[in-house]
Formats: structure tokens, C-alpha cells, sequence
């Protein structure tokens, strides 16, 4: 029989997934901790889990070890909910060890259930082995079939699992657990950012083309592994850089050792970290998030200009670019809407009816602000067109004499192989809609996406991939 609070938690988080559909989502955040003088690693990990909870708001997990302790000791909870539900002090205080790794998940891969939730614990002919894991393996149910040939039973539906189960193979017949991460780096092919906790070391790992970010922080003599630097901000870490694609990185009580064997020249760093999925004052591979939502802002206001009287974004992706926007065009920037955070926790038990008008709940319009005013509207994409809709709705019944609405991408027209949640193609409005269409449907007064061409003023010279806009796939 569930419990009331389970009851609750189930239901609140329907209705978190129920909003999240409209939008495009990352998968996963994942950070690390190696602090070699105290042992209260699990507070560290979740003020870094927090800082990353944008990454993913199904289920998160901490799992420490003592380097000091007897060999192979980790604890580990895990559990749907973001974190601050998920990890009361009582249960904090269960997680000892100077070593920690964390996870918060958003599922494309593997069912949405607490078993899938991370870190993954595997203990192995040779010891124990914690792993987290951002992206998606695209031959991972090769590499799964060749393991069952081989004798593996798997716990789970994801491909982290696979990777885990890879490594705790290799790790029979290599000198190091790091030669038989390297082994299975391998072999593995599309996005991923790993941290992964042995008893005595912290393992960092990124994808060849650096699809996934992870970086480098330390504070004193403690090192910090995290999927964007603002988690080393939450743990008042100074950044050191960020992990190069291929690199596999080891921390241990000696400090820090870099395997960069399977570094290479190729580069395609996703696009939508910088367009979406990371936080605004993280900066990933050298570019500041910030800055290039600003400068895509700036890019559509050339672009797509437009007689008006205010610049506004949608909360809270689509403020930075709006903020851009604004200047290039030399228009004021103002806020259109109010967002109340605390929405996700307002319904116990919402009808069909409730839920659509979550929008309503999540945003409303500041009046006197948008009366008898016409109003640029930047946000960073649409998907299915519901929301931009609806908010265009919500001002004009608010007294807005135009909305012209500017996207700050392209586009969407393909899915996602590594890691992100792109919906299917019959439901994304563009794959089905010419642009000239879609304005009539989200009745905008004009509409603007920015352009392909136009990136390289969001990000300099970084290599990118930008398949779901273009098609061209890195692998
Ligand atoms: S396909 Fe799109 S979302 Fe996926 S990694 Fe490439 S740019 Fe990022």
C-alpha cells in the first residue's frame, strides 16, 4: 500500500514529467568529489547536484567510499524526485566517505524508475565500481548482446549499465581499473560524460568529440569532476578547465593523472548547451553560456528586424537572447511575465482539464507593462508550438497590440542520437509546418528562427554538432 507522501510525490511528479514534454530535455548532470583530507563528501556532492538540477529532474543518487576504509565499502541512495526531496540530512548522514560521485536523470534511455536511477553500484570479481553517466551510447545494445553471449545478466534497461558491466569485464585482465576504462572507451561510440568511483580513485571521462561537457575544479586540496562549472561555484571550487574530449582523468590521494590516448583532433560539442540545456553562468568548453545566448539575441535582431515597442523573453531560457535582441535593435528590454517556481509543488492530484493550463499557473503576464504594446518575444525553441502559443495568447488578452516572436535556434527537424530528448518528428511542429505556417498557427504576428549560418556568432570558432538542426551527424 503507498503512503500518502508517496502518493503525493508520484503525482507531483507526473505532472512535472507532464510539463517537461513540451520542451526538449538533457538527460543527465553528473559531478564528483575527492576530497583527501575530511570525509564529508555526500553535503559537497549534493550542493553540486542541486546546482545541476536543470539537467535532469527525475531521479538523483549519491554514492560515496572511504579511501581510508576497508576497500570496497560504498554507500550509495537513490530515488525518483529531485534533490532536495530525495536527500533529507538523515539520510545525508548514512553517506560517509571523502569520495563521491552524483547524478540527477531525465530518461530517454531505460524506463523512468528508481532502479534506473544513478549512480549504478556494481560489485565485481575485483571489487566495486560507482558509475554516472550523461549521454547516450548509440552501439551500446551491440556491445549488451556481446556481453550476454558472454555471460552478463543486466539489472537494468540503460546503456550506463552497459558501460559499468564493460568495465568490470575489461577489469578481469587489466593491471588498473583506469586501463579497463580505457578499454571500454574504446569501444563505445556517441555522447558521454562519465564519473566513476573506485575505492581509492575519482575517473573522469569524456567523448572523443566532446558532445558532453565535463570540467575540472578544485578547492583546496580537494578536486571536483562536474558536467558545468556552476556546480563548482556551488561548492566554492575555482574551475581549472575542462576535461579534453578523449581524456580520461584520475584523481587519487597523489593528485591528478591525465590519459589523453584517445584525444584526437575531430570536435562536435552539442549546441544546445549553449541554446538551452546548461545553466546560464556556466561557461563550457571556454565559451560562457551567457554570452552566447546574448550574441544569439544580437544575431536575430539583424537578421529579423522589426518595428516594435518592447523586447520581452520567455522565463527563463529565453531572457539572455531577448536581452541581446534588445540592444542590437536598440529597443528596451522589459519582463512580460511573472514565473512562479513553486508550480510543480501546487497540485496533488491534477485532472487533464488542470494540466493543460499549467502554462497559466507556471507564467502570467505582467499587464501594465504589455498594454497597448508591440511586443518582441524571444524564447530559445519550439517544439510542439503549445506553449509559444499560448503565451502569445496571454499577451494579446492582455492588451498587446502585436507579438512578434524570435527564436533564438533553428528549427527542429531531426532527432537526437546522444543523449537528448528530441521529440519524435511527428511531433515537432517544424518537421510538418513551413515557418510561414507555423506563425499562422501560433498566430504570432511574424516569426523569426535564427539561422544555421548565424551559430558561429553564438559560440566563435567551436566546432559543433548540430545534427538535430542540420542532419549531419559526427557519428
Ligand atoms: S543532435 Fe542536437 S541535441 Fe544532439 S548532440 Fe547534436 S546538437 Fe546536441
Amino acid at each position: 500500500m503507498k503512503t500518502l507522501h508517496q502518493e503525493e510525490s508520484q503525482n507531483t511528479y507526473g505532472l512535472r514529467r507532464e510539463m517537461l514534454t513540451n520542451s526538449i530535455h538533457e538527460e543527465c548532470g553528473v559531478f564528483g568529489i575527492f576530497h583527501p583530507e575530511t570525509d564529508s563528501a555526500a553535503p559537497e556532492v549534493y550542493y553540486g547536484l542541486c546546482a545541476l538540477q536543470h539537467r535532469g529532474q527525475e531521479s538523483c543518487g549519491i554514492a560515496t567510499c572511504d579511501t581510508n576504509g576497508p576497500q570496497g565499502n560504498i554507500c550509495h541512495y537513490k530515488d525518483m524526485g529531485l534533490v532536495g526531496e530525495v536527500f533529507h540530512p538523515s539520510v545525508l548522514d548514512t553517506l560517509k566517505g571523502n569520495v563521491g560521485i552524483g547524478h540527477v536523470r531525465y530518461s530517454t534511455t531505460g524506463a523512468s524508475t528508481a532502479e534506473n536511477a544513478q549512480p549504478l553500484v556494481l560489485n565485481y570479481l575485483k571489487g566495486t565500481l560507482a558509475l554516472a553517466h550523461n549521454g547516450n551510447i548509440t552501439n551500446a545494445d551491440e556491445i549488451r548482446q556481446a556481453l550476454q553471449e558472454n555471460g552478463a545478466i543486466f539489472h537494468s534497461t540503460t546503456d550506463s549499465e552497459v558501460i559499468a558491466c564493460h568495465i568490470a569485464r575489461e577489469r578481469t585482465h587489466t593491471a588498473s581499473v583506469e586501463d579497463a576504462i580505457f578499454r571500454t572507451a574504446q569501444r563505445l561510440k556517441g555522447g558521454y560524460a562519465l564519473v566513476i568511483m573506485s575505492p581509492r580513485k575519482l575517473i573522469g571521462v569524456r567523448d572523443s568529440l566532446g558532445l558532453k561537457p565535463l570540467c575540472l575544479g578544485k578547492r583546496d586540496s580537494s578536486y571536483i569532476l562536474a558536467s558545468e562549472s556552476c556546480a563548482l561555484t556551488a561548492v566554492n571550487a575555482e574551475f581549472i578547465r575542462d576535461i579534453e574530449p578523449g581524456e580520461i582523468i584520475t584523481i587519487t590521494k597523489d593528485g591528478v593523472r591525465s590519459d589523453r590516448r584517445l584525444v584526437n583532433e575531430t570536435r562536435a560539442h552539442c549546441i544546445f548547451e549553449y541554446i538551452y540545456f546548461a545553466r546560464l553562468d556556466s561557461t563550457i568548453d571556454g565559451v560562457n553560456v551567457y554570452d552566447a545566448r546574448f550574441r544569439a539575441g544580437k544575431a536575430l535582431a539583424a537578421s529579423y528586424p522589426v518595428e516594435a515597442d518592447l523586447v520581452t523573453g520567455v522565463p527563463d531560457s529565453g531572457l539572455a537572447a531577448a536581452m541581446g535582441y534588445a540592444e542590437a535593435s536598440n529597443l528596451p528590454f522589459a519582463l512580460a511575465f511573472h514565473k512562479n517556481s513553486y508550480v510543480g509543488r501546487t497540485f496533488i492530484k491534477p485532472t487533464q482539464k488542470e494540466r493543460e493550463s499549467a502554462v497559466h499557473l507556471k507564467l502570467s503576464v505582467l499587464t501594465s507593462v504589455v498594454k497597448n504594446k508591440r511586443i518582441i518575444l524571444v524564447d530559445d525553441s519550439i517544439v510542439r508550438g503549445t506553449t509559444i502559443a499560448g503565451l502569445i495568447r496571454m499577451l494579446k488578452e492582455a492588451g498587446a497590440k502585436e507579438v512578434h516572436v524570435r527564436i533564438s535556434s533553428p528549427p527542429f527537424l531531426y532527432p537526437c542520437y546522444y543523449g537528448t530528448d528530441v521529440p519524435s518528428n511527428e511531433q515537432l511542429i517544424a518537421s510538418s509546418l513551413t515557418a510561414e505556417e507555423i506563425r499562422a498557427n501560433i498566430k504570432a504576428d511574424s516569426l523569426g528562427y535564427m539561422r544555421i549560418e548565424d551559430f558561429h556568432h553564438m559560440t566563435g570558432g567551436l566546432p559543433l554538432c548540430k545534427a538535430c538542426f542540420d542532419n549531419h551527424y559526427p557519428v
